[in-house]
């Protein structure tokens, strides 16, 4: 468990100014937010979904094999503070349980700080010269098939195609790779797949080789034959061409691709409503419309949990961080705020936070997503923790007379 801060929402980067080579600096507040595209507020949703995942976790297994994820949010010190600067927040004070998998709060935390660090890979991979091939597998699967086994199948098929000597040529030209494994859930089952970006001295690649390999490493592992069309994916770009793609496929998406998949939403394919498909988060949200129980939903959302327990979401190939500067930061520290250089903070005792936590904890939710809108005085008016703003003062608690259920826009 950790004992940092957490964050949503933050300010643009700007990787054009990074040059190769060059330290970097002030990684924490490196960050760059999704515009909010729901109508509901994002915050208090991700705390929506923890607590269902919280919920339905401690309910579904035996206490001592309860994930991170059940105790994430507990306090951990003498006081709790949520801290805001400039659109971001973060929590000090708590436990984080870091997981990508089973955590909405987490992951967004998380994958947001990974984007940026991807993000700045491709930059300084161009002034490298390299270029870059965005590669996703998949594997053929049934709704029988567990997700622990498809799995299984992608770690050892891609081991296997490793050692394969018709892909001697293309590893000797790789630099590295960064890999993210996504899963989405739909009426087939489970679909797990892995996004890989290939850095290469090459500006081409076997794309029929990789195809090849692949097929015949899945069915090693145990699966059926993946389609050609399918099984394997690449887009290219070349190096000179890398800042054309990603301006052509806006906001940044090759990272959002490859580290935010916590942000798509469910989906029903056709009118009987009979295919679907969505993000394992949706199971466990009521807004998502799905043709299947909640009971069946909450039963997926705890194999999908105990499935992915010691999976590595989002991996850069061993030296590839030092070849592109890219200095290494924990998943305790992406996204924290230095108490220190806040625009102000909403100070909990321990007792406070943990009732409110425990009884009110849409409150909390609140009061982030007030804080993510740097609106800090309408926090008076929840009537919760001690307000402090950056000039020192500290403001009395007001009653309100603008309240009302905070839970409201989230429904
Ligand atoms: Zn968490």
């Amino acid at each position: 468990m950790s004992v940092n801060s957490e964050s949503v929402s933050a300010s643009a980067s700007s990787p054009s100014s990074t040059e190769v080579g060059a330290p970097l600096v002030n990684r924490k507040v490196l960050s760059q937010d999704v515009p909010e595209s729901e109508s509901r507020p994002r915050i208090m949703h991700r705390w929506a979904i923890r607590r269902a995942s919280q919920r339905v976790l401690c309910a579904a297994i035996p206490k001592e094999e309860w994930p991170r994820v059940v105790r994430c949010g507990w306090s951990m010190g003498a006081l709790v503070s949520l801290l805001g600067q400039e659109g971001r927040t973060s929590w000090s004070g708590i436990e984080h349980c870091n997981s990508l998998w089973a955590c909405p709060i987490c992951s967004a935390r998380i994958r947001e700080g990974r984007r940026n660090e991807i993000q700045e890979g491709f930059e300084r991979s161009k002034k490298l010269g390299w270029s870059a091939f965005f590669v996703t597998f998949t594997v053929p699967h049934t709704i029988d098939t567990p997700l622990d086994q498809s799995l299984g199948a992608i770690r050892e098929a891609y081991a296997r195609m490793r050692r394969y000597s018709s892909l001697r040529d293309f590893w000797s030209a790789v630099e590295g790779v960064i890999k993210a494994t996504e899963i989405q859930v739909g009426n087939n089952g489970f679909h797990p797949h892995l996004h890989c970006v290939y850095f290469t001295r090459e500006s081409s690649i076997d794309e029929a080789a990789l195809k090849r390999s692949w097929a015949r490493a899945v069915v090693k592992a145990g699966l059926a034959r993946p389609s050609e069309t399918v099984g394997v994916v690449v887009k290219e770009a070349t190096s000179s061409g890398i800042s054309n793609y990603l301006t052509k496929i806006q906001e940044n998406k090759i990272s959002l691709e490859l580290t935010r998949s916590d942000l798509k939403r469910g989906r029903v394919n056709d009118e009987s409503g009979s295919s679907w498909h969505c993000s394992p988060f949706d199971l466990l949200d009521p807004d998502i419309e799905l043709p299947i129980s909640m009971a069946q939903r909450q039963r997926l959302w705890v194999d999908y949990v105990r499935a992915t327990k010691g999976v590595s979401a989002i991996r850069w190939s061993k030296g590839l961080k030092k070849k592109l500067s890219i200095g290494e930061v924990s998943d305790d520290d992406l996204g924290a705020l230095d108490p220190n250089e806040v625009e102000a903070q909403l100070v909990f005792l321990r007792k406070e936070y943990q009732r409110l936590f425990k009884d009110s904890p849409e409150l909390l939710a609140k009061a982030q997503q007030l804080f993510a809108a740097q609106r800090y005085e309408e926090v008076l008016n929840l009537g919760i923790g001690e307000l402090i703003l950056d000039d020192g003062s500290n403001l009395p608690d007001t009653d309100s007379a603008t309240y009302s259920d905070p839970w409201e826009s989230v429904a």
